[in-house]
Formats: C-alpha cells, structure tokens, sequence
C-alpha cells in the first residue's frame, strides 16, 4: 500500500497532501509538507504521531509556527499542526494545565480571567505552550521554566511500528538552559524523531485582576515599542551571546545579538524580498514575498558579518525544517 493510503487508513480523510507550510508559519515562507494532519485533540496528535512511525516517515510537530524557517522544498514527511486546546484550573493550588496546542496568550488572559498570574511576560510570543517549553521561551527577564510543574511526554518508538510511550516527568528532567532544553538538543540530532509535549502544569500566583492586567499592558507597550509587530517574522533570529533573556537594562545591551548586528552595519542588509527590521536588528522581515532561501541567505550574510566585525559567533535560536539545497558544512566553508 502507498503511504499515503496507509496514513489514511490511521488518520482518515482528515490526512492533507502536499499542503502549504507557509501560512501555518509567522514568518510566511516554505514549501509543501508531504503529508499534513491537524490533531485537535491529544487522541488525535497520539495517533499521528503512532501512525508516522509505524509507516517509518518523519513527522514534525507544528505549533504557533513562530520560531521556524521552512525550506522552500517543504517537509518530506507528516507535519502533525498541534491545535489540542483544553486548558483547566487547580483552583485550591493556583496551578493550570493546558495541552500543548494551546497558545500561550491564550494561558495567560484565561488565568488572568482567574486573578491568577505569573506568566505575564510572556504575553506577545505567537506561540503554544508545547513550542514555549520545548524551546524555554523566555522575555524581559523572565523564563517560562520557573512556572512548570509538569509535563505529559510522548516518547516515539525508535523502530518502526514500535508502540509510543506517553510518560509523565518532572521539570528538571527536560533540562532548561538558555533558549533551550534536552529535548530540542537531541530532537536536533534525530528530527524526525523528536518527543512530543502533549500538556504542561504551571504554577501561579494569587494576584488582583487589576495587576495582571496591568503588568499584560506593560509588556505589551514595551514590545511595540522595540519590536516589529504586524510584520512577518520568526522573532529573534539569533540567541544572545550573553547568554540570558534581557531584562531590557542598558547595561546588557552589548551583548544582545541585536545590538551586535546593528553595530555591524548588518540593518542595511537585504536579500532579494527579505530585509532586517529597522527596529530591532535582531528580526528579519519577509517584506511579502521573499523565499526561504532569501531568508537563510540573509541570516548567514548577518552571521558573517557579526564574525568579522566583532569576532563573536551567533548562534541561530530559530530552527530550519525540511530540506536545504546546500548541506551545513557548505554554509560553515
Ligand atoms: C513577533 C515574535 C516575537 C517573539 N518573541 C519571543 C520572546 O520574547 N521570547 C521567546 O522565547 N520567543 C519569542 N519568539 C519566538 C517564538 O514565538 C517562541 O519560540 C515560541 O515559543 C515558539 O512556539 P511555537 O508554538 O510557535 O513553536 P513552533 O515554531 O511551531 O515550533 C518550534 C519548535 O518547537 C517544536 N514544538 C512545537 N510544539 C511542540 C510540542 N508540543 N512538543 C514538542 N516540540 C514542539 C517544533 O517541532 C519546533 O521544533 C517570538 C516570535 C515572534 C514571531
């Protein structure tokens, strides 16, 4: 049997092929998946992910899509779109859980619905709470790590057709480090095998309405004022070479990638439709119609730059998908 019928056969008719990656991603560039199936609940995203190994073909889990850059050549494999959505409250202990697919706007104005805060700094990153976690999502200061409790895990088979495990672990066993966790480093080495997040606890705090709120508006004034809002990006490109989430103090501005970038002249860089942002220089801008290449090209062109005026080496925070033209040791020659 074809792959596709087998995948069909598990999935049913809600299994899409040669799908459009672009508009499921922030920055609006990549080529077609091969396949594609929407979970909408835990169930579902289980059994794509079951399903994938057991016909043996890669699959990539898809959040908010707002920290990858997808090849111009798509994914060869299942893109499973992660939109699982129930989220609930432990009222007596502050705490909630949500599943993954849940965008963490979307956390944080429900618990401030409920005077429970914490997570506020958060507000404004166009992700879930499965991509927040996995990459350590973290803001002025803040990093969503010293909120979790915990999290239910779905470790893949290895060999085909071998049964996938669904565990519960503890924080610290996912970790944490700076724009990072175990996950995503070993998920680098092995992509199409990564484990999945299916749901995460948080910890909260008692607050009053007012001061959620009015810490949301703060956060979010103060985006605006730095960031390129509106305009089609993947969010910060590169880590900071400090090595922290800034708390947006003078002192670190140094070492943020886009001080470093700006310092090299690097804002002036364009590359057929993509630019870098004129506010921060640590955005690049899909100004409608750049492709991925444009993109990568632009992100390697800044790279260099930085290495030969500063001598420090960026480190990308984003992820490419799929397949590239060239390999990585002709990117690095
Ligand atoms: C305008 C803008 C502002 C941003 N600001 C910030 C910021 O202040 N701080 C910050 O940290 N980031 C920021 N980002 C980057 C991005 O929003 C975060 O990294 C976000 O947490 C990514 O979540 P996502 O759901 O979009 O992940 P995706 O982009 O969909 O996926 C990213 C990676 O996570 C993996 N993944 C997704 N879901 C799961 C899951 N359930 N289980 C396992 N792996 C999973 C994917 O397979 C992929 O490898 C910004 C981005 C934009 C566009």
């Amino acid at each position: 049997m074809e792959i596709a019928d087998q995948l069909k056969s598990i999935l049913g008719q809600k299994l899409e092929e040669h799908k459009s990656l672009r508009e499921f991603t922030s920055i609006k560039v990549g080529g077609v998946a091969d396949y594609f199936f929407e979970a909408e609940t835990i169930d579902e995203l289980v059994k794509a992910i079951q399903a994938a190994v057991n016909v043996d073909i890669d699959y990539l889990v898809l959040g908010g899509g707002s920290n990858v850059i997808v090849s111009d050549f798509g994914y060869p494999g299942l893109v499973i779109l992660n939109r699982t959505s129930n989220i609930g409250f432990l009222q007596d202990k502050t705490q909630v859980m949500a599943d993954s697919g849940v965008y963490m706007a979307h956390v944080i104005n429900k618990a401030a619905a409920m005077a429970f805060g914490g997570l506020e700094f958060l507000i404004g990153v166009p992700g879930t709470v499965g991509g927040a976690v996995y990459n350590n999502a973290s803001c002025w200061g803040g990093v969503i790590s010293e909120y979790i409790r915990g999290v239910t895990m779905l470790l893949p088979g290895e060999e085909k057709g071998e049964r996938c495990r669904v565990v519960n672990i503890e924080p610290q066993e996912l970790k944490f480090g700076y724009h990072t966790t175990l996950m995503k480093e070993t998920g680098l080495k092995n992509p199409g095998r990564k484990p999945v997040i299916l749901s995460v606890k948080f910890q909260l705090t008692s607050l009053r309405r007012e001061e959620i709120m009015r810490r949301i508006k703060n956060f979010q004034e103060m985006r605006m004022e730095k960031q390129p809002i509106g305009e089609f990006s993947a969010g910060s490109i590169f880590k900071n070479p400090s090595g922290s989430a800034l708390t947006g103090g003078q002192e670190e501005k140094n070492f943020s990638a886009g001080f470093l970038i700006d310092q090299s002249g690097g804002k002036k860089f364009r590359v057929g439709q993509a630019s870098v942002s004129k506010k921060h220089g640590n955005f690049v801008i899909n100004n409608g119609k750049a492709t991925a290449e444009e993109i990568r090209e632009l992100i390697d062109k800044l790279k260099a730059q930085v290495l030969e005026k500063n001598g420090i080496s960026l480190e990308e925070e984003v992820e490419f998908i799929g397949q590239w033209e060239r390999s990585e040791s002709e990117v690095d020659s």
